[in-house]
């Protein structure tokens, strides 16, 4: 008898944000962000190989509810709403026929998020000098672009956001910038196909435990609206931004599997980390390690 069928029924959830061919990948600033197009291929044929059935959120949930021993089974979801998810994640799942669930970000499509991690990326790597808070600095170097991408990213998350001012100190449009990296509707709208899930992920990306009750509901409510309004989609799950409005799942920042009858409104996901080009440990997360030393070391 092998480990994993001792393992008994499990799925594993897994979730990214971006992708990008391997050539691209690896000068990105913050390439952390984003799995690597090439690996992302190899690691579905791996998948399959190894026997793993992909699933969409609601079938992963109907699996969990009558859970049958040898049951192993996967889902791949997408979170935000980036220009890439229509241009290379959805016809890589399309190609291999394996379900995705795309969790919308209403405000991205609609333009009304700021999408500064996208600008200082794409404005770091494009030059060999950045304006920052007046103060011209060097990036000529990968290396140089990856460590002004940390550390400004860190000084924008301690304090004030400074984007707007960087975007008119290097005399970026911002505008023009957005629609380089958001997902459009029309887009989303050309991503309908069986095999494509889409769920919900707030209007603002908003963090729900800082708001307000009567904020955090329309915060669900307006988002969920939206995506009937432009695509004619019911959201029935929904992904928190970060760390119940008529869904009929929400799936948390937390690590682990899926073991029978699970909390639908607590479900485990596992982070796909762009750095972690390696099937060992993806086959960590897959029996539930990660998860399980996430809970040992206090992380969950
Ligand atoms: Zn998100």
């Amino acid at each position: 008898m092998s480990i994993s069928s001792l393992l008994g029924s499990r799925g594993c959830l897994f979730t990214f944000h971006r992708v990008a061919p391997s050539a691209l990948w690896r000068t990105l600033p913050n390439r952390d962000f984003y799995i690597d197009l090439e690996f992302f291929d190899r690691l579905l044929t791996y998948l399959r190989r190894t026997g793993w059935t992909f699933v969409t959120i609601d079938e992963a949930l109907r699996r969990a509810g009558c859970a049958d021993s040898e049951d192993r089974y996967v889902n791949f979801s997408v979170d935000d709403g980036y220009r890439d998810t229509y241009e290379l994640v959805v016809p890589l799942f399309r190609r291999h026929g394996v379900p995705i669930t795309l969790y919308v970000t209403t405000g991205i499509p609609d333009g009304a998020i700021p999408l500064w991690w996208a600008g200082l990326e794409e404005t770091l790597l494009r030059r060999d000098r950045v304006v920052v808070d007046n103060h011209t600095i060097d990036v000529g170097t990968a290396a140089a672009k990856r460590r002004a991408y940390g550390q400004i990213e860190r000084a924008w998350s301690a304090a004030t956001n400074g984007y707007e001012a960087f975007c008119a100190q290097n005399d970026i449009d911002p505008e023009a910038l957005h629609w380089r990296h958001a997902i459009s509707w029309q887009m989303l709208a050309e991503c309908d196909d069986p095999l494509v899930e889409i769920g919900f992920h707030g209007a603002m990306h908003s963090r729900l435990s800082a708001l307000q009750r009567s904020a955090a509901l329309a915060e669900l409510r307006d988002g969920r609206e939206r995506l009937m309004q432009m695509i004619g989609v019911e959201a029935r799950h929904f992904a928190f931004p970060y760390g119940r409005a008529g869904f009929s799942s929400a799936a948390t920042t937390r690590t682990g599997i899926i073991r029978r009858r699970p909390d639908a409104f607590q479900l485990p996901r596992n982070t796909l980390n762009g750095g972690h080009q390696n099937l060992a440990l993806i086959e960590l997360h897959l029996n539930g390690f990660t998860g399980a030393a996430a809970r040992v070391l206090g992380r969950v």
